[in-house]
């Protein structure tokens, strides 16, 4: 930890990005401990567009989630909320989020955050070669996957596995809650469980 409280040294940014369909608090953890772990100055959450492995499904559209996004990130000083997917035309790839946010802060160091079930889409990720040359990947543990690295073709070291506090929630559940009416409180942000509400999302 010596490089902490250190500001002139080369900025460590966390990149999360998700569909946030909506945002939830497993989200919220993942980023905080991994900001935590790894010194990072910020972590700029980054909803996507269209979702290349969500291309079958209905997802909310991009301005309900961003908002969501924005609300639930709004008390971190070291939380930020990025565009670059929802304005880019087109199918989400991760490269190109990744070649986005490296040309807006081309002097920062880049750690790519997912999940443990995210992790093993990575080798289907288009232009994963080059991937690993942008950012670190770390993947942090989700209840309900156990990935083996060794089983994936990863570079050595390019992904790290970090043990985070288990929260066993999903998007795809708070949205089932809602439809059903039972209760989101505290599996989400307040302000998520309000906008949720107001807008009628979920019906
Ligand atoms: P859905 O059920 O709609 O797929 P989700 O809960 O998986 O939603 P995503 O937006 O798909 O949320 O996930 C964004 C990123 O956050 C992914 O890398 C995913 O693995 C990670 N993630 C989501 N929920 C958790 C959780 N509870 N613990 C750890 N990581 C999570
Ligand atoms: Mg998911």
């Amino acid at each position: 930890r010596s490089a902490r409280g250190n500001r002139h040294r080369v900025p460590r940014i966390g990149i999360m990005g998700g569909t946030f369909d909506p945002i939830h608090n497993g989200h919220l953890v993942a980023a905080s401990e991994v900001a935590w772990v790894y010194d990072l100055d910020e972590v700029v959450f980054v909803p996507t567009g269209r979702p290349v492995f969500k291309l079958d499904k209905a997802v909310t559209n991009a301005e309900d989630r961003y908002l969501m996004t924005v609300i639930a990130t709004a008390s971190n000083p070291q939380f930020t909320v990025s565009r670059v997917d929802i304005d880019r035309p087109g199918v989400t790839y991760t490269i190109d989020t990744l070649r986005d946010i490296h040309a807006a802060r081309p002097d920062a160091e880049l750690f790519f955050i997912t999940g443990a079930d995210a992790v093993a889409e990575i080798m289907r990720w288009k232009d994963a070669d080059e991937m690993w040359g942008l950012a670190h990947f770390v993947a942090v543990s989700r209840p309900g996957y156990s990935p083996d690295l060794q089983t994936l073709d990863v570079p050595a070291r390019a992904v790290d596995m970090l043990e985070i506090p288990a929260l066993a929630i999903s998007s795809t559940d708070v949205r089932r809650r809602s439809r059903d009416g039972e209760p989101v409180w505290y599996l989400v942000p307040d302000g998520v469980v309000q906008y949720i509400s107001k807008h009628g999302l979920y019906h």
